[in-house]
Order: C-alpha cells, then sequence, then structure tokens
C-alpha cells in the first residue's frame, strides 16, 4: 500500500488537448491540469499534497495561481443511470 494520498482525476477536465504547457512543479511538459487548469502532472501534485498537507496554495514563484490544494474529483452522481 501507499501512504501518499492519490488523486482521482479521471475526469476528462484534467486532460488539455491543446498540447503541453511545462508542469509548475518540475518544469517538463504535460497535458495535464489541475482542476484550476494549472499544468501539472497528477504525481507531481500527489507530491506536493504530500509535502504540503496543511497548505492552502496560493502562490508558486511569487505568482498568484488563485488555486488552493490539489484535490480529486468530486463523486459522480448518477443521474443518468439509474440501477
Ligand atoms: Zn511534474
Amino acid at each position: 500500500m501507499i501512504a501518499v494520498g492519490l488523486l482521482n482525476w479521471n475526469s476528462g477536465q484534467h486532460y488539455d488537448h491543446g498540447g503541453d504547457c511545462p508542469c509548475t512543479q518540475c518544469g517538463k511538459p504535460t497535458p495535464l491540469r489541475s482542476h484550476a487548469g494549472e499544468p501539472v502532472h497528477k504525481v507531481c501534485a500527489e507530491d506536493w499534497n504530500d509535502r504540503n498537507p496543511n497548505a492552502a496554495r496560493h502562490e508558486h514563484d511569487g505568482r498568484d495561481l488563485g488555486t488552493q490544494r490539489f484535490h480529486s474529483d468530486p463523486p459522480r452522481k448518477s443521474r443518468r443511470r439509474n440501477r
């Protein structure tokens, strides 16, 4: 088992088909975006959460990102499918 909290980013909103942008954490290109639209690898987001368990994320390198902690997709409501 892994101690790091893994994020659930299954939603298509996390994949930007427009192309790669530099990850705000490691600087390498990534097509992934956080909920705030910030380019970041999922593993980098998980790593950041792990290293900053209580921090609110409002800036990075002096730039105000307007973001909070990385978080998982909300549980999907099953409106369309009745079981
Ligand atoms: Zn990264």
